[in-house]
């Protein structure tokens, strides 16, 4: 990851179309874990816009305070964190056919390296 989408999104769907990765899911695509619910950021495709803006293009459109938080870094070193979101729920990780889950251990993501743990621990609003 990355960001995510709290339970205070509004369904809007102005986020989706500004992504560059195309990393936001509706809330009625049936690969997100939380449809009829809220939109979702898949954690292993996000990049946080590395490469292709200053900040999280989704959080610049995005109407709704908290909405969009920080979560962490879709590196090996949060692997455990990201396994044990699968499992509950969180995250719906992608499964490759030969490669298995995509998992920080097979394909990390870039990640804005100036964001601190503490406002990725605390789920901070992605503030511009
Ligand atoms: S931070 Fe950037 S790459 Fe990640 S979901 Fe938002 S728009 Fe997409
Ligand atoms: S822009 Fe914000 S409120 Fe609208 S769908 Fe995306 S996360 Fe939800």
């Amino acid at each position: 990851m990355a960001v995510m989408i709290t339970d205070l999104c509004i369904n809007c769907g102005d986020c989706a179309p500004e992504c560059p990765v195309a990393a936001i899911l509706s809330n009625d695509d049936e690969k997100n874990p939380h449809a009829d619910e809220r939109f979702y950021v898949k954690a292993e495709t996000c990049v946080e816009c590395v490469g292709h803006a200053d900040a999280p293009r989704c959080a610049a459109v995005c109407p709704t305070e908290g909405s969009i938080v920080w979560d962490m870094p879709y590196t090996t070193e949060f692997e455990e964190y990201f396994v044990a979101g699968h499992e509950n729920g969180t995250y719906k990780i992608r499964e490759h056919k030969s490669k298995g889950l995509m998992l920080p251990s097979v394909k990390a993501q870039p990640f804005m390296e100036n964001i601190g743990m503490d406002l990725r621990d605390s789920r901070a609003t992605v503030a511009l």
